[in-house]
């Protein structure tokens, strides 16, 4: 055998013990990160290690460091599992090593990202004539989008951002949502907008307030973006879009909608309605790497305006020969990079493997799940699920204290049957549950309930012995 045979064999290896692991093990990592940094951190070797031996110990590594997010009962932020058919594709990609940065580099790269692409749209019920770009994830999707964005609105006010920048530009105003996502800030200050300048009302779910947004506009002149959310991060609500975006068209203003997770949610007939309206907005940030359960990492910046789109991400550079006509796109034109993997691989693997019956059933068994989690949980006096559980996500809240809420935090993750993380939610620590693993059973639902009960039980029980111990 060669040495790369017996490299992917020891690699298939490795990969299905991990894999068939991940039912039974601990979530949490076994090794912590200063544990890790006694392993690995060395100087650079001046000489080289075989490759044999760098993946024997990277292997024990990954076993022992590694949170096992790939697996049933891993419930911490919004971390989507990887499908089979996804997981293939991607571990092929690499071995293909393709750049999907133009076409005549990699017709498989280009044409497996206009197919899922076209597919995407189809599936979230977005307008097919739609442009988009295959990126690293949400925020990335997000900052792709209101730089097209940015060009769009300060076009449309004699502006022309691409070539004289923003010195002198008009004023862009800037509305988010008080219960928007840290991105849309990250992005909103990259392409050098600064932070959003006016914040809109939301309500306890964190949905905006269409009387706020209606009064917001009203002092808003010139360019103006505003950004909706499908799916807030902690409750799952989604903006009311029909009302929004109504409003924010008649003034012109470009509607941006971070679905980072939530998008999927026109993808399923039985959630469809959270969605409504939400094809009239003028761009959209969506994730394979979350609800879709593609490997990290994937995400898509979709945008109404494919001239503004190809004006804000084209690259300049004249010694490019492209194809002709009748060439497929190139990647590059729709996002920040140039180089860059070839994403579309590993989402039209699993959009094909699932079909649209097979995405509807993802989706739903996601929210399903999360349905089963809160109903089990809320019977127990003393846990409040804080959100309506519209969707995937659950927030719950343990007698009511912050120390109370944050000790089940921890002992929850200490105990491993599980992980969840805390968030706060209006001023308030919450415990934020995310269901977004194609493998998760009702099975491995009850167990982490569970786990749940249990540590909290262990909680009051040790403020019962321990009063103020919290
Ligand atoms: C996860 C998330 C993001 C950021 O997406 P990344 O893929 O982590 O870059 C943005 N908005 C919302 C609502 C999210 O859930």
């Amino acid at each position: 055998m060669t040495e790369i045979d017996e490299l992917l064999t020891e690699v298939a290896t490795a990969s299905r013990r991990y894999l068939s692991s991940l039912p039974d093990r601990a979530v949490r990592s076994e090794l912590d990160v200063a544990s890790v940094r006694a392993m690995i951190d060395t100087r650079l070797p001046e000489g080289g290690v075989e490759a044999a031996e760098v993946l024997r110990d990277l292997i024990e590594l990954g076993e022992r460091a590694s949170v096992a997010t790939a697996g049933p009962r891993y419930f911490g932020f919004v971390n989507g599992g990887t499908l089979p058919a996804a997981l293939a594709a991607e571990l092929l990609a690499v071995a293909w090593d393709q750049n999907a940065e133009m076409a005549v580099m990699s017709p498989l790269a280009a044409v497996t990202e206009e197919v899922a692409g076209r597919w995407i749209k189809d599936l979230l019920g977005l307008p097919l004539t739609a442009s988009i770009g295959f990126v690293t994830g949400g925020q990335s999707a997000s900052t792709t989008c209101l730089a097209t964005a940015r060009h769009h609105v300060l076009a449309a006010h004699g502006w022309d951002v691409d070539t004289k920048g923003l010195r002198s530009a008009p004023l862009v105003n800037c509305l988010v949502g008080a219960d928007r996502h840290a991105a849309i800030d990250a992005a909103f200050r990259s392409i050098g907008l600064g932070l959003p300048n006016v914040i809109v009302d939301a309500d306890e779910q964190g949905r905006m307030s269409p009387g706020s947004l209606s009064e917001a506009l009203r002092s808003c002149e010139g360019p103006t973006i505003l950004c909706l959310q499908a799916g807030n991060v902690v409750t799952g609500a989604f903006d009311d879009f029909e009302d929004l975006v109504r409003l924010a068209h008649d003034v012109g203003a470009w509607v941006h909608v971070d679905g980072a997770f939530g998008a999927w949610a026109a993808s399923s007939p039985a959630r469809r309605h959270l969605t409504a309206g939400m094809n009239r907005a003028d761009s959209w940030a969506v994730d394979g790497h979350k609800l879709l359960n593609v490997p990290y990492d994937c995400g898509y910046a979709v945008t109404a305006y494919p001239e503004s789109h190809l004006r804000t991400c084209s690259s300049t550079a004249s010694y490019f020969v492209t194809g002709g006509t009748d060439q497929p796109r190139d990647g590059m034109n729709w996002v920040l990079d140039l180089s860059r993997r070839a994403r579309g691989v590993a989402t039209y693997a699993a959009l094909r493997s699932l079909g649209r019956a097979g995405v509807a059933d993802l989706v739903d068994r996601h929210c399903c799940n999360a349905r089963r989690f809160a109903t089990s949980v809320s019977e127990e006096p003393d846990i409040e699920v804080v959100n309506d559980v519209v969707f995937n996500q659950v927030a719950l809240r343990f007698g009511d204290s912050d120390a109370q809420t944050s000790a089940v935090i921890s002992a929850v993750q200490e105990d491993g049957t599980c992980w969840a993380g805390g968030a706060s939610w209006h001023g308030r620590t919450v415990m934020r549950w995310s269901v977004a693993n194609w493998s998760t059973t009702p099975d491995d639902i009850d167990r982490s309930a569970r786990a749940v009960l249990e540590a909290h039980r262990a909680v009051r029980a040790q403020e019962a012995v321990a009063p103020g111990s919290l």
